[in-house]
């Protein structure tokens, strides 16, 4: 099963995967992870995606199509089943991950959408910019991650809406422990026939357009 964690920036994507995949065993995807190994490294990849990321831009679509393509061929994401945390974020990409997982009989399972306001999600960043020193997690990165997230990425969601993938929309703001109980439940729940794809009827806390 192919879930995705949906939301913006500082809705807490990273944190709440890594905590289903310790509960689940399911394999914790994070672009955002990958490309800061990358730049650790000082690889070509990461020298590239640098600058982008520092100022909050989107790395171009053709290179997180490759990084996820290669990933998901990886021995245990067919075995355990993977949370992907940060991708797609684009509809190009949205379109490349159907693609590719239709060339290997699967779909993406459900997404998780993670709701949480601007204003907590800005505040949080902030906070988390005093404890990890992220390098995008400057007020002015937050303004340009926020835009793009508007622009690139919300629309995401209407494109599952449309192709009949379940969406379940969760509230990010409660306390961690209780939103990864909610999407524990969510995902212990019953999933949609075919993979994932459109269910008959959804649980109470889904929603569905
Ligand atoms: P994240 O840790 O998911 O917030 O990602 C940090 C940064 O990495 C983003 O602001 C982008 O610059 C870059 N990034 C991560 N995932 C993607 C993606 N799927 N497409 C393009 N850029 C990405």
């Amino acid at each position: 099963m192919i879930v995705v964690l949906f939301g913006p920036p500082g809705s807490g994507k990273g944190t709440q995967a890594a905590r289903i995949a310790a509960l689940t065993g399911m394999v914790h995807v994070s672009t955002g992870d990958m490309l800061r190994a990358e730049v650790a490294r000082g690889s070509d990849l990461g020298r590239e995606a640098q600058p982008i990321m520092q100022s909050g831009a989107l790395v171009p679509d053709e290179l997180m199509v490759r990084i996820i393509e290669r990933r998901l061929a990886e021995a245990d994401a067919a075995e355990h089943g993977v949370l992907l945390d940060g991708f797609p974020r684009t509809l190009p990409q949205a379109a490349a991950l159907d693609a590719m997982l239709t060339r290997n009989h699967q779909a993406v399972g459900r997404v998780v959408y993670l709701e949480v306001a601007e204003g907590v999600v800005r505040e949080r960043i902030l906070r988390r910019a005093a404890t990890e020193g992220r390098s995008d997690d400057t007020a002015t990165a937050f303004v340009e991650r926020m835009r793009v997230y508007q622009r690139d990425t919300a629309p995401i969601l209407e494109h599952y809406r449309a192709s009949g993938v379940l969406v379940d929309q969760v509230d990010g703001s409660p306390p961690i422990d209780e939103v990864t109980e909610q999407i524990r439940a969510l995902l212990a729940g019953p999933a949609a026939p075919d993979a994932g794809r459109a269910a008959p009827s959804s649980p109470a806390a889904s929603t569905r357009s």
